[in-house]
């Protein structure tokens, strides 16, 4: 299982549960093949809801970041 860095015009909002940006999108070679965003900040390494390409990945995790959780951490 080799997974694949990919990218997506859509830009990503910072990760809901670290506010980090350090992000990529990933997909896992296999004929069932998802791709998510994960977070690459150390101790964090969230990762998004699974979706079908990078653009619809990256849809469902700016869905978990709302504008007012940027820069604050969850309790
Ligand atoms: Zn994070």
């Amino acid at each position: 299982m080799v997974a694949k860095v990919l990218e997506s015009d859509i830009g990503l909002k910072p990760c809901p549960f670290c506010g980090g940006f350090e992000l990529h999108i990933e997909t896992d070679s296999e004929p069932t093949s998802t791709v998510q965003v994960e977070c690459d900040t150390p101790g964090c390494e969230a990762s998004g809801p699974h979706g079908k390409d990078a653009d619809e990945a990256a849809r469902l995790w700016n869905r978990r970041a709302p504008a007012d959780r940027i820069g604050k951490r969850p309790l």
